[in-house]
């Protein structure tokens, strides 16, 4: 269906991995749709300052939506990525103790993850550990097999191109300001580019998603920033280590611990740290984290050399969870329950990459449920098919 005048079934706000991707499941359907991105481009937001894993699902609490569709996001992450032609490679992951204390802390994130039905995790002693990974230090680990690397920019980029390829508008440069409910129950959408009308509002807009959800309704959303740094090591270290190599997490954190991920372009990154901070824009890096990242890693990877480091950045968590609390809070994807047809994806830190498209389905099964969407039937859904 054509948009007239700006008017469109639905707008959604926010161009990272999760709105392209909620984009590119509405163009499956006969719908008009517009994407709001402040930015020059999409992909500017976290989705381009993470650490580009795709998690297997064991580090979530049974039944929460992050788990399920963390899982979900695993096992269909190969054929996305197939279908859009963007890199993606399961190296696995080990998750290593240093201490004995730590091996009770293994077996029940193994557990944790059995429930969650993550496949093929096992614990591995300190030999079977030296094999697969010669140069980490560690006396036993949890090894999940399932979990993988892609380029999280190239993937949000591609999901983008095919939900624009199926119809899907896109406006960069456009901030969304205000939102308006009008008469007929459709919303008015101020940006500094003019006015959108919609029947449906998706608010995805990451870290500002709760200043987006306030412009309807009260306050009932916070989102605090905590930054996680990250050093980048140089191509001529990729054969340090061959796999994803984590910490035993810390019980009551706000993110995974210190790692060393192994990227698709062949870098090694090492971080991210764990500092809620004030300003949602804040991306800077600071030289004491610069050091505890390099002293954390040293712990696991003796071999590791300043001398290797060419560069860093930090990303932001959109933490639902304040600092005096800590941890993880679910992920919240509803419509809200004093404004129809608008609905909220509040608190998508990670794994919101992996479960980036599960994300989305979840979405467009809401409008379904009220809308009895009928197919596209133009649909290319297929990097390339239409030529
Ligand atoms: C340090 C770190 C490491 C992580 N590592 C992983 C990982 O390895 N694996 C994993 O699965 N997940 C990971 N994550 C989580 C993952 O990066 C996020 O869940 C995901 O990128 C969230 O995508 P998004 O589209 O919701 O947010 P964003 O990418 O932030 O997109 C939101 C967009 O909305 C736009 N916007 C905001 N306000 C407005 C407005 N008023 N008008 C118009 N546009 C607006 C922004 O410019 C932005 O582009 C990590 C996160 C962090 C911070």
């Amino acid at each position: 269906m054509k948009a007239v005048n700006n008017h469109y079934d639905v707008v959604v706000i926010g161009g990272g991995v999760v709105g392209c991707a909620i984009a590119r499941e509405l163009s499956r359907y006969k719908l008009s749709i517009a994407l709001l991105e402040k930015e020059a481009d999409v992909g500017w937001g976290i989705s381009c300052r993470n650490s580009g894993v795709v998690h297997a699902g064991f580090n979530y609490k049974p039944g929460t939506l992050r788990a399920q569709l963390c899982v979900k996001g695993n096992k269909s992450f190969a054929k996305l990525c197939q279908e859009l032609d963007v890199p993606y490679k399961k190296i696995g992951k080990v998750v290593v103790a240093q201490k004995k204390g730590e091996i009770r802390e293994l077996k029940k994130l193994k557990a944790q993850g059995e429930k969650n039905k993550v496949e093929g995790l096992q614990i591995i002693n300190s030999t079977e550990l030296k094999r697969l990974e010669p140069n980490v230090k560690g006396i036993a680990a949890l090894y999940s097999p399932e979990t993988a690397i892609t380029s999280p920019y190239l993937l949000t980029i591609a999901l983008a191109e095919n939900a624009l390829r199926n119809g899907v508008c896109f406006f960069l440069n456009t901030e969304v300001k205000s939102i308006a409910k009008l008469r007929n129950s459709d919303f008015r959408i101020n940006t500094n580019q003019g006015e959108f009308i919609s029947s449906y509002v998706i608010n995805s807009a990451g870290l500002y998603s709760d200043r987006v959800a306030h412009m309807v309704s009260k306050d009932k959303y916070r989102i605090y920033p905590c930054r996680g740094e990250y050093y980048v090591l140089d191509k001529n270290a990729s054969w340090i280590i061959n796999r994803l190599i984590y910490p035993v997490p810390k019980a009551g954190a706000s993110g995974l611990g210190i790692h060393l991920t192994p990227t698709i372009d062949g870098n090694i990154l090492i971080g991210p740290s764990n500092e809620y901070i004030k300003i949602k824009n804040n991306f800077s890096t600071t030289s004491p984290v610069m050091k505890m990242l390099s002293a954390e890693a040293r712990k696991f990877l003796p071999l590791i050399s300043p001398g290797y480091i060419i560069r860093s950045y930090s990303g932001l968590r959109a933490k639902q969870a304040p600092s005096s609390e800590g941890g993880f809070w679910d992920f919240v994807i509803e419509e809200s329950d004093t404004v129809k047809n608008f609905i909220n994806l509040i608190g998508i830190e990670s794994p919101g990459l992996t479960a980036a498209q599960p994300i989305a389905k979840r979405v467009v099964e809401i409008i379904n449920k009220k809308e009895r969407l009928s197919p596209n039937p133009q649909l290319i859904i297929l990097w390339g098919q239409e030529v």
